[in-house]
């Protein structure tokens, strides 16, 4: 038997069980399995690979509290966050299992005669799948149903702070293959806290095609460093600095609500929460106070580490020796549990590094502007471009905000940009690479050309 690790509920810092701690041999039979169970999978027509992830949908839709529960223990997010999760995943597969067999090709004839073209699409290949804390489900499933659905099978290594709803997942994944009468399971779940020697191994492997990564920047760049040596194909699901801009003529009580939501949502820690709240100076006042109110309203999250905590605590702390407003918030609170309290600052001094790093945490930092180009400007100062949100009831700056925020997804008088129907990504260092719609399936999908000479 390998050896294990803990893993704690960072609500109570108690221990839930202890997981395989896999090493390098572990990892390579995994590689081997899942190579082995690629072949199989790959030889199976679309409409079987949808079938199996509609049973998959389905068989996850009927567990769905246990999945909430787990995710909630895990991860400490609220359950309602966590039931909403396990529902997305569920929506995932049902989507890729409905895109599965709507796999494009193309026939052409050659525009000067004498052949034929039919272009097709074949999966990449194995793939290996790393995945961060913050959505233990919804961010594995989002890899793993794309490249079924495509034809490929997935190694994947879960985050070592929340590997237990991956490893449960992968469990019921192995079922429901059973059920449809599959010898092999085309997904395997390693757990370990060796991932920086995972990755290096695992990417020199010949057999492996595909690195699809969700985590932060500083990680993509060492694996798309790592890629480079054999050339594999990446997608790279990055950090964010997400600006929200709310204009003089926005709906005040719908922008302070969204702003709510972008920074408590999973304590906010997700890649998509408002880091920046850019309002204009003339609503200012009047917008700090409502969202003062609800924050200092909002009971403490709860963050995935310790160090994590602290790290926001410092980033607070830092702004407010520089000369920066606290408004509410800004202790921690007594334990047991990484708590950190709903905090909202403004004033903050243009240098600080909570306006430039992600801050991941309860923390809303307000900034003002005095024209919507420079509110854009603002908002698109940043070496990051994940997602990007504008409030604004006039068409005219609506649709300027929709124009000229620089991100790879827009929100306009709205906190959401998800959806399992449209495609989830970043620019600039935010990566590259989609998830969602028609363009998560591509990620992991060679195009493929055939020439009839006549
Ligand atoms: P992280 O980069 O520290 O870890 C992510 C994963 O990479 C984990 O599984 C970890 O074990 C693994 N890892 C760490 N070092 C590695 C190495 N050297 N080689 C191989 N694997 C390694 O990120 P995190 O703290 O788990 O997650 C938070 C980050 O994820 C934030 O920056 C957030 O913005 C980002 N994120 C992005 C998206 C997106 O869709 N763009 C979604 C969620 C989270």
């Amino acid at each position: 038997m390998s050896a294990t690790f803990p893993v704690l509920n960072p609500a109570t810092e108690e221990i839930i069980e202890h997981v395989p701690n896999a090493t390098s041999q572990e990892w390579n039979q995994a590689l081997d399995a899942v190579v082995a169970a690629g072949s199989q999978w790959a030889a199976l027509n679309a409409r079987q690979r949808s079938n199996v992830l509609l049973a998959l949908s389905e068989a996850l839709e009927t567990q769905v509290e246990e999945y909430a529960e787990l995710i909630h223990r895990e991860m400490a997010k609220p359950l309602a966050e966590a039931r909403a999760e396990a529902l997305s995943a569920v929506d995932t597969l049902r989507w890729y299992s409905e895109e599965a067999v709507r796999l494009p090709g193309r026939y052409a004839e050659a525009p000067n005669g004498g052949a034929h073209f039919i272009i097709t699409r074949r999966p990449i290949g194995p793939v290996l799948a790393i995945t961060p804390w913050n959505f233990p489900l919804s961010l594995g499933v989002r890899k793993i149903a794309p490249a079924l659905a495509a034809g490929c099978p997935v190694l994947i290594k879960p985050a070592q702070e929340t590997p237990l709803t991956m490893i449960r997942f992968g469990e019921l994944l192995r079922e429901v293959c059973g059920d449809q009468g599959l010898e092999l399971c085309p997904v395997t779940v390693v757990s370990t806290t060796h991932d920086a020697e995972l990755s290096q191994e695992l990417m020199n492997d010949p057999r492996l095609a595909k690195v699809s990564f969700t985590g932060s920047t500083n990680v993509g760049k060492i694996l798309v460093k790592q890629s480079g040596e054999r050339l594999l194909r990446t997608s790279m699901e990055l950090g964010g600095n997400a600006p929200l801009v709310i204009h003089q003529d926005a709906d005040l009580d719908k922008a302070v609500q969204g702003a709510f939501l972008l920074k408590t949502r999973n304590g906010g820690q997700v890649c998509v929460a408002a880091n920046r709240i850019l309002v204009h100076e003339a609503i200012a006042e009047a917008f700090t106070e409502k969202l003062v109110d609800l924050m200092s309203a909002a009971p403490a999250c709860a963050l995935i580490t310790e160090a994590q905590r602290n790290r926001v605590a410092d980033l607070v702390n830092q702004a407010v020796a520089a000369g920066a407003e606290l408004h509410c918030g800004g202790n921690i609170p007594e334990g047991p549990g990484y708590f950190y309290p709903t905090t909202v600052l403004s004033d903050v001094p243009e240098t600080s590094s909570i306006l430039h790093e992600e801050i991941f945490g309860p923390v809303a930092v307000i900034q003002t502007f005095s024209t919507l180009d420079e509110g854009v400007a603002m908002a698109n100062d940043s070496e990051f471009g994940l997602a990007a949100y504008g409030y604004s009831e006039n068409l005219r700056n609506a649709q300027f905000l929709a124009d000229n925020l620089n991100a790879g997804m827009i929100a306009i008088n709205g906190a959401v940009v998800f959806d399992n129907a449209t495609p989830f990504g970043g620019i600039k260092q935010s990566g590259f690479g989609r998830e969602g719609g028609f363009e998560g399936i591509e990620e992991y999908l060679n195009t493929r050309l055939a020439r009839w000479q006549q």
